[in-house]
């Protein structure tokens, strides 16, 4: 759809939603896709998850990676955008995502643990789940995908010492903009653990936008945004209110 930069694909109806809710909504998601077991509710499966975005869609809304939505926010140009953000980088989400979001016209952020391509989600208890690899990367950035950072191992970032947080930030960055060729402009906090200390490390390693889950006090919002949580419980009208009700 022709339109100016950040508005194509948004309808009147959902540059008015936003307008209206004063609401820059920014989604949070982990996995895409069938599993038997998910102590931590971090899956929705695939047919749920096309419904959602047909949601979004039905809305007039546009997803969009965080960079894209803040470039836009920055223009004053956001108005039906809705940010699309994946942690972890589930290989599930290439597999099952990736294609949806092709069909909408959308484009989503993948956030990935740098130190732990084609691995595992090891800081977790099992059942344990296959990450991407580079070539997974590619190929989302070839559908238009931004690949944020999510540090270097999935480090709880207000619980480690200064040098270690230097690390996971500004190593993170460094890899993945090799990898990719192109500069890393966002980081999401693991376990939405954020602290001023942590926003600093991230400004000073020459993020743009960094991810939160909850809304922190004192912190500023473009380096701690908070997002809202979907699961797969969320449908229709949920998913709807959740957005006006949330994405403040
Ligand atoms: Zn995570």
């Amino acid at each position: 759809m022709a339109g100016r930069p950040g508005t194509g694909g948004t309808t009147r109806r959902g540059r008015t939603f936003t307008r209206l809710t004063r609401s820059r909504p920014v989604l949070m998601y982990h996995g895409v896709g069938r599993v038997g077991v998910d102590p931590f509710a971090l899956f929705v499966p695939p047919d749920r998850f096309a419904e959602q975005m047909r949601t979004l869609r039905r809305v007039g809304l546009r997803g969009v990676s965080l960079g894209e939505l803040g470039d836009a926010a920055a223009r004053g140009d956001a108005d039906g955008l809705v940010g699309l953000t994946f942690d972890d980088g589930y290989r599930d989400v290439r597999t099952w995502a990736a294609p949806v979001l092709e069909q909408c016209g959308f484009t989503a952020t993948v956030f990935v643990v740098s130190g732990l391509l084609d691995g595992e989600n090891v800081w977790d208890p099992p059942p344990r789940r296959q990450l991407v690899d580079a070539a997974d990367l590619r190929d989302l950035a070839a559908r238009g995908w931004e690949i944020g950072s999510h540090s270097v191992t999935h480090a709880r970032l207000t619980e480690v010492d200064p040098g270690r947080l230097q690390h996971e930030v500004a190593a993170s960055r460094a890899a993945l903009s090799e990898l990719m060729g192109v500069e890393a402009r966002s980081f999401c906090y693991p376990y939405g653990a954020v602290d001023g200390a942590a926003v600093d490390a991230v400004r000073a390693a020459g993020y743009t936008y960094a991810c939160a889950v909850t809304r922190v006090a004192g912190l500023p919002t473009i380096l701690a945004t908070p997002r809202i949580g979907v699961t797969g419980r969320d449908r229709g009208l949920r998913l709807a209110a959740k957005l006006v009700l949330r994405g403040r």
